[in-house]
């Protein structure tokens, strides 16, 4: 039970994140990777935006891997956007994965398997395979299961579906030398016994017959489509390196991928499975496609996991790796030592650095009336401009949660879009961090462990 709670809040957390930076469709640049002002739900941050854009195409180029990026700035500078960003840019084929530093204090595994599983979420596989079909109509095959449901429609071409691509060649192989050229009629069914690999051609009948069940484990079966069986198709399946641990890893099974509830993975099912990609590589049958690893709030790592993302980085299979943070000069967890983001030099030195400036009012309500269509909330020119100013004042962020709230403030009354009334309720109803501080000082006597920073000259 325990656990269920635990993949389900870390579920919510990722919803949420997701609905933060939903506007974003890119990075907004031209085909020169200029920065255009306003695109792709973004907006300023140019020199940051058309940065990301070189990396992205370094990246889509092949010609960069292992390489490290570092988004740096203020809070609310939009290096999580920024990195959403280049999500939306990459080709579908290029895995990107992302996490937050403080989810690798977990106490579902350890600190340095949650980053070697990250890691390779974010290392594609291409696998090409050839592999013979039927000409003519669509049939599923089960593979593994007590009997077969072999499922021929109109037309099309034989697919062979199974989480284990092996036995999918190797039985289209056997299907061509068992029946060579042969007709097939619609209808037949042909039996595989498991065990020796026999093939045989069963007639049309014995599909109707309840003997179909009763074959057992042992035997699959194929229905067959008409038409004669050709070699014709590569297909490419494009997976990524946890996923193959996952499939492959006893303990878990492939079911793991859909409840995130993947556990630790021996180390010898990924040496097994780095082993095999390997050799794969060598026979022209696999690439490596590197993919993007986004790790926010990267200050949060300690210095167990800053020397594992150095020596990962190393790996000729690394991913690119893009870390975030807001953080100045601050301690590097598990040392006394201080240093600029808490990351160690030696790591910082590998880091390719890319900072990100607190934006101008223009821009600040241009993205404001972009949240506001992405929430699809109507407001009135003057809370525009009074939310513009909070968000000048207080923070973005604030302005941006602002908006939803206002929205309900206007249900409420019965309004069609939001006024100023509605943006001043909410305004009131939640602090921002200043007024929050501020409010925190005045009464700081009347709450729990409450330590009055020490004024300079005060006694301890
Ligand atoms: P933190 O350091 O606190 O994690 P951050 O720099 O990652 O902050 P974001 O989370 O990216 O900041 O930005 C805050 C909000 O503003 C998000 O909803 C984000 O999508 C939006 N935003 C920030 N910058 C831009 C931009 N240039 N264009 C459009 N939306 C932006």
């Amino acid at each position: 039970m325990a656990e269920i709670k635990l993949s389900e809040s870390r579920d919510l957390t990722r919803i949420e994140r997701i609905g933060a930076h939903s506007h974003i469709r890119g990075l907004g640049l031209d085909s020169a990777l200029e920065a255009r002002v306003v695109s792709e739900g973004m907006v300023g941050q140019t020199k940051a935006r058309k940065a990301a854009g070189i990396i992205l195409q370094m990246i889509k180029q092949g010609k960069i891997a292992g390489r490290a990026i570092l988004l740096a700035g203020q809070p609310g500078t939009g290096k999580t956007a920024i990195a959403m960003g280049m999500a939306k840019s990459l080709g579908e084929e290029t895995p990107f994965a992302m996490m937050a530093g403080s989810e690798l204090f977990s106490l579902e595994m350890s600190k340095t398997e949650a980053l070697k599983q990250a890691f390779r979420k974010a290392i594609g596989v291409r696998i090409k395979e050839e592999t013979e079909i039927i000409e003519g109509e669509v049939v599923e095959i089960q593979i593994d299961r007590p009997a077969v449901t072999g499922v021929a429609s109109k037309t099309g071409k034989l697919t062979l579906k199974s989480t284990d691509m092996e036995t999918v060649y190797d039985l289209g192989a056997k299907m061509i030398e068992a029946l060579g050229k042969q007709k097939i009629q619609s209808g037949d069914v042909i039996a595989i016994d498991k065990a020796s690999g026999k093939i045989t051609k069963l007639g049309r009948s014995f599909a109707r017959s309840r003997d179909y069940d009763a074959m057992g484990p042992q035997t699959k079966f194929v229905q067959c489509p008409e038409g004669e069986l050709q070699k014709r198709k590569e297909i490419v399946h494009c997976v990524t390196l946890h996923e193959i641990d996952v499939i492959n890893s006893r303990t878990q099974g492939f079911l793991a991928l859909f409840t995130g509830d993947t556990g630790e993975i021996r180390a010898e099912v990924r040496e097994q499975i780095d082993t095999k990609v390997a050799e794969w590589r060598e026979e022209g049958k696999a690439e490596i496609v590197p993919g993007v690893l986004f790790i926010d709030e990267v200050h949060m790592l300690d210095i167990e996991c800053f020397s594992f993302l150095n020596r990962a980085l190393e790996n000729d299979m690394a991913p690119i790796l893009v870390v975030a943070t807001n953080r100045g000069i601050t301690t590097i967890r598990g040392t006394n030592y201080k240093s600029p983001h808490g990351i160690p030099i030696d790591l910082l030195d590998r880091l390719l650095i890319i900072s990100t400036e607190p934006y101008t009012k223009e821009e600040i309500r241009k993205i404001l009336d972009i949240r506001s269509q992405e929430e699809d909330v109507e407001m009135s020119e003057d809370a525009k401009v009074l939310l513009t100013r909070i968000g000048v004042e207080a923070s973005l962020r604030y302005a941006i949660h602002l908006i939803t709230a206002a929205a309900l403030a206007c249900q409420k009354r019965k309004g069609k879009i939001v006024e100023i009334e509605d943006i001043s309720r909410v305004y009131q109803l939640f602090l921002d961090v200043k007024r929050s501080s501020q409010y925190l000082t005045e009464y700081q006597s009347q709450y729990m462990f409450s330590e009055t920073p020490l004024k300079e000259g005060d006694d301890e």
